[in-house]
């Protein structure tokens, strides 16, 4: 017997983000990040609803100005008024420390502070700056999540680790001195945090790179050296479907590790294109790894050369759609009817065989075959479809099922 593959996640600390946990065991959080500029309130309110509204448990600001800042806490309430209860995350660079000490509405607006070590300067200032920025946190009770870059990691800490390995008999590579100076970054960090009196339950880590080898390698190490609740995201992933497999296959290996807690996925949006393709992307890597269900799947075949026509091309895209469409009514009268698993399939060879594992599993004619559908539920023939009602008959079999299966369980539960 095979047994089926199960991700043991990796024990962390429960981190409250607003009223959504990071860590700990909790579902891995799903979040974004917007692009507008913060200082423009109706935008950005505009986008963080699209990116909540898409599935962003969590979404991030930048705070890079005095405008910005005094923008949050209007943001905020103008969310509240719309009735969003989404947790607001502040990305603090360069003059994070003054902000939140000039602005006293900054800190209680934003659930999460985020602090880059590397870009709160040097020296002296840097300390007493980054000291300012978890003082703010520790006085508001906010967590804050230490988040290094590659693109900004800390000089000094580089140069030094850069020395000390240049000292060595055997010295070793350039990057993966880099990488020891991103994971030592974080830390370092995080223990300075904790020193000023941060409690260790109000930090997540992470460390951002923008290749996929490199990034697997500092998680683990993250990972492997501490306890802390870890942000996963490759950072400058691209565009399009670079970007989207650059993503995918680096959160892929982590999260199948159990290293991870909350993601984001970095994408560059083509022009005109929705900011949320991000969030579904989040969406559908977590979902692809069973870690978590946020709508029915559809088991679709690629098609070849059986299936001649399109109309199964169309179907398949006309049920996903449909589908995603239903679930704003289902979410709320069939709780648990995003666990449903719908084929769509092309044509005899596999047809019959994967309608039979899914729910409800249609098996479309291919070329030369009759012109008929079988359609199964759970496994058992329930009827054969043909001619022009074909799409309306089979979505009224899956309506059918969801209210009798998911309708059924809403009212046990009652
Ligand atoms: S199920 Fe049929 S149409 Fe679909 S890929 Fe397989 S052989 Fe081709």
């Amino acid at each position: 017997m095979v047994a089926r593959f199960r991700i043991e996640r990796r024990p962390t600390r429960a981190v409250w983000v607003g009223h959504v946990v990071i860590g700990g065991g909790a579902p891995v959080v799903v979040q974004s990040m917007t692009d507008t500029d913060t200082a423009d309130v109706e935008a950005t309110v505009r986008q963080i609803r699209e990116l909540h509204e898409a599935g962003s448990e969590i979404v991030r600001v930048t705070v890079p100005n005095l405008e910005a800042a005094r923008a949050v806490p209007r943001i905020r309430e103008r969310l509240e008024a719309l009735g969003l209860q989404v947790p607001l995350v502040g990305d603090f660079h360069f003059n994070g420390h003054r902000l939140l000490a000039e602005v006293s509405e900054l800190a209680p607006a934003l659930a999460k502070l985020r602090i880059n070590p590397g870009t709160v300067g040097q020296g002296e200032r840097r300390d007493a700056r980054f000291e300012a920025m978890v003082e703010a946190a520790i006085r508001h009770r906010r967590p804050v999540r230490i988040g290094v870059n590659w693109g900004s990691l800390d000089r000094t800490l580089a140069a030094r680790l850069m020395d000390e390995n240049a000292r060595r008999s055997e010295p070793l590579p350039a990057e993966a001195v880099l990488r020891e100076a991103l994971v030592r970054s974080a830390l370092e960090s995080a223990a300075r945090a904790e020193a000023l009196g941060l409690p260790a339950d109000h930090i997540v880590l992470s460390a951002k790179v923008s290749r996929v080898p490199d990034l697997v390698a500092v998680y683990r190490e993250l990972a492997r050296r501490s306890d802390y609740p870890l942000h996963l995201g490759l950072t400058e992933a691209g565009m399009g479907v670079r970007g989207i497999v650059a993503s995918a296959s680096a959160l892929a290996l982590l999260l199948a590790e159990g290293i991870g807690d909350t993601i984001r996925v970095s994408l560059t949006p083509a022009p005109g294109a929705a900011r949320s393709e991000e969030v579904r992307v989040c969406r559908e890597v977590l979902q692809a790894l069973g870690l978590r269900r946020f709508a029915p799947g559809v088991s679709a075949c690629p098609g070849c050369g059986r299936t001649t026509s399109s109309f199964f091309r169309e179907l398949a895209a006309e049920i996903e759609t449909w589908l995603g469409e239903r679930m704003v009514e289902w979410r709320r009268r069939y709780p648990g009817a995003e666990q449903l698993q719908v084929a769509v399939m092309g044509c005899v060879v596999n047809g019959p065989g994967e309608s039979r594992h899914a729910d409800v599993g249609i098996s479309l004619p291919g070329t030369g075959e009759r012109p008929v559908a079988p359609v199964f539920v759970e496994g058992e023939r329930v009827a054969t479809l043909r001619g022009e009602s074909l799409v309306e008959d089979f979505k009224r079999i899956v309506e059918a099922y969801v209210a009798r299966r998911f309708g059924d369980a809403a009212q046990a539960a009652e």
